[in-house]
């Protein structure tokens, strides 16, 4: 589904993606762990194109993202939906109205499939009866489902996940994780910038582990954290054990 090839990124002087590679295929779910400053949401960036790479090449179903006019850019960012550590949901509309905005904006569809479509979406993740509340009066697991059930508003082919559950207190990270990992089996693909250990063990196909520019490790999730053969990698998830 996305290949990535020799991908560099620098800010100015900045190398902060010296050389990626990568394959992400249908189905996957694929975690990316490492330190703070390694390049790992810059690298999600990258996939959907918020950022120009420097070198190399992003190819979605086989199309060079680079060569993608406005238009594309646009169906490229519906097409794998982004949730990030902050919900950014628009604090001045209704949860309800949070879900209907893009597809309704975006996709032209009518008032009331995309009232319906949200109302479905909210069951899904748990939230069926917050549709008529803003956002600030969400906890924080709450507010974080909400924006994915708004990512999933769009029909995305993948979704792209920043640290999702950095922000939240403890007792929240579950019912958050739980959702993803519903999506996880119902076949949607992923790529998660997490340390959620217990998370990547369950749900991962494969862990990236990305420090200095690079992939310096890749590996299926029991591998990685219990037998992790780089010592960056070994050094790192001793860390966060
Ligand atoms: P964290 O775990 O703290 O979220 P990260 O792995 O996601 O870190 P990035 O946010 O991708 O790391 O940042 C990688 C490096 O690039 C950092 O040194 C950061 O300061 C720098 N950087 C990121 N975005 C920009 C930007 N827009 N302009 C200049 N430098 C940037
Ligand atoms: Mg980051």
């Amino acid at each position: 589904l996305v290949e990535v090839k020799k991908l560099k990124k620098n800010y100015g002087d900045t190398e902060v993606l010296k050389e990626i590679d990568g394959t992400v295929m249908p189905g996957q779910v694929i975690c990316v762990i490492g330190p703070s400053g390694s390049g790992k949401s810059t690298f999600l960036r990258c996939l959907n194109m918020l950022e120009t790479p420097t070198s190399g090449q992003v190819l979605f179903e086989g199309k060079d993202t680079q060569k993608f006019s406005e238009n594309e850019l646009t169906t490229l960012r519906e097409r794998m939906g982004m949730v990030f550590q902050s919900f950014n949901l628009f604090p001045n509309l209704t949860v309800l109205e949070n879900l209907k905005l893009a597809p309704i904006r975006v996709k032209k569809m009518s008032d009331k499939d995309a009232e319906e479509k949200a109302l479905a979406l909210l069951k899904r993740v748990g939230l069926g009866e917050k549709a008529n509340v803003y956002p600030d009066s969400l906890s924080g697991g709450q507010a974080q489902r909400v924006a994915i059930a708004r990512a999933l508003a769009m029909d995305p082919e993948m979704l792209l996940f920043d640290e999702p559950t950095s922000a939240l207190d403890p007792e929240m990270v579950g019912e958050v994780l739980a959702v993803m990992k519903e999506l996880a089996e119902e076949g949607m693909t992923m790529v998660v910038v997490t340390h959620e250990m217990g998370f990547a063990k369950e749900v991962a196909n494969e862990v990236w582990f990305m420090a200095d520019g690079y992939i310096l490790e890749k590996n299926e999730p029991n591998e990685m954290f219990d037998h992790p053969k780089n010592p960056r990698t070994k050094d790192f998830i001793s860390k966060i054990i």
